[in-house]
């Protein structure tokens, strides 16, 4: 591998995938089973920059119980 990043090259925990942030959801990490820290992950992204709507569902639903 000569494309190592410096915190691969350094053995650091880290994350190549992007970290997803939603409005009413826990974040999430376009790696599978991602169990990195989010300071941990180089790209962040808005939920609403993956087509996620959750923050529109979220301003709806949370009026509702059950
Ligand atoms: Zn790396
Ligand atoms: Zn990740
Ligand atoms: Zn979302």
């Amino acid at each position: 591998m000569t494309d190592q990043c410096r915190a691969c090259a350094a053995g650091l925990e880290h994350c190549h995938g992007a970290l997803i942030h939603h409005a009413y959801r826990r974040d999430e990490c376009t790696e599978d089973g991602c169990f990195t820290p989010p300071a941990a992950h180089d790209m962040h992204l808005d939920c609403s920059a993956v087509g996620c709507v959750c923050d529109e569902v979220g301003a709806v639903s949370a009026h509702r119980v059950g």
